[in-house]
């Protein structure tokens, strides 16, 4: 690098930077804030090869499959996932917590961590959010074969008390596929408090104290901190939520583990961890985008959650933030627009095809993507605000 450097020589050179990822070279040490470059070095331009070492490339992860006994075989039939001849509960997309670790499945950073880029790259990586101790949201698809237990989550506040302390958790659930008649439980009914949820628990039956939705595919839920929900049977789902362990369960359907032993309950914390005035009238209604193709699903304090509807190519991502794309529908090639990527410098991993279930995160130092649609394709986008 430093022999690279040493050649510089002061000639005209047409390799221009591009303007977004002028921000990050203080963190990089990179080249320069010029526009253009000079040099005679053609494509192995010193100022090129600084920015090669930007987080200039779509991510794509191998998914951590969850194997509860709950799970199914819709993740492969589905999605798409290598779950082999047995079945998987949930397929993590997109995990930086502890040892659960998000791994790069191609390109140059083929093995890296989602947690060594947060903590090592985090400017490229994260943009305005940098820096974070963790990359704050999770991302995974869930298959319900079996309904999952009545449980809530604490908030910030709460589970910032716990030993060790953790994030809370508010969730949101895109219905991908409903098996007819299955539901979402979530939210209490009006006029139930905390005495009567606690007289229902002790019969067993705190299921009946929950609003039962029909679960219809393209439905979304939020699920703020603080609010009961069970996934129910026959449902699979795409959820994005905080990245975060905790999970009081309050029923599990008077069920019996692998063991033959019913699962732990922690009934005392999910009463406490409720929020007795959050109320639920069903899924999030989309609203229209200022790009006719996008609709928001969800917006909160935590994440955003947009759905995009594509037959033409269309601009995703941004200069500085990073965005999680999952591919739900057909199928989409991402391609980097960047001058700077022509001309012999590409990465492997940098024009990729995505199929419906395979998901992708985007970097802030990437900048936009243009989205090829194969005919018409659907995408949910997940960032922080
Ligand atoms: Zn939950």
């Amino acid at each position: 690098m430093a022999e690279l450097q040493a050649k510089i020589a002061p000639r005209p050179c047409k390799h221009a930077i591009p303007r977004h990822l002028l921000q990050y070279s203080a963190h990089r040490g990179a080249a320069t804030k010029q526009s253009a470059v000079t040099c005679q070095w053609g494509g192995k331009c010193p100022a090129i090869f600084n920015f090669q070492t930007f987080l200039m490339q779509p991510l794509c992860f191998t998914p951590l499959l969850r194997r509860y006994l709950w799970g199914g075989r819709r993740l492969a039939t589905v999605l798409g996932k290598d779950l082999g001849p047995e079945t998987a509960a949930e397929s993590w997309e997109l995990c930086d917590r502890h040892e659960d670790q998000s791994v790069v499945a191609s390109g140059s950073l083929t093995g890296t961590t989602l947690g060594q880029l947060v903590r090592q790259r985090g400017p490229e990586l994260l943009g305005r959010h940098a820096p974070q101790p963790r990359f704050p949201l999770l991302f995974k698809f869930i298959d319900a074969r079996q309904a999952l237990s009545v449980q809530v989550h604490p908030d910030d506040v709460r589970a910032a008390l716990l030993q060790p302390p953790d994030l809370g958790k508010t969730e949101a659930w895109y219905v991908l596929a409903a098996e007819p008649g299955s539901v979402i439980y979530a939210g209490l009914k009006r006029g139930v408090d905390r005495a009567m949820l606690t007289r229902e628990v002790a019969r067993g039956t705190s299921d009946l104290c929950l609003n039962k939705f029909l679960a219809q595919p393209g439905d979304c839920y939020f699920v703020p901190a603080g609010l009961p929900h069970a996934i129910g049977a026959g449902v699979l789902v795409a959820e994005i939520q905080q990245s975060s362990d905790t999970t009081y369960r309050l029923f599990d359907f008077n069920r019996l583990g692998p063991d033959g032993q019913p699962r732990a309950l922690h009934i005392e914390q999910a009463l406490e961890a409720i929020d007795y005035n959050l109320t639920i009238a069903g899924p999030s209604p989309a609203k229209p985008l200022e790009q006719p193709q996008g609709e928001r699903l969800v917006e909160c304090e935590k994440f955003i959650f947009d759905r995009w509807t594509l037959t033409a190519d269309t601009m995703l991502g941004e200069a500085d933030r990073c965005h999680f794309l999952a591919v739900i529908e057909g199928s989409v090639a991402v391609a980097c627009e960047s001058g700077v990527l022509q001309g012999g410098l590409s990465d492997a991993g940098l024009n990729i095809v995505l199929g419906s279930g395979e998901t992708v995160l985007l970097p802030a130092a990437l900048g936009k993507v243009r989205v090829q649609p194969r005919g018409r394709a659907v995408l949910l986008d997940a960032y922080m605000p």
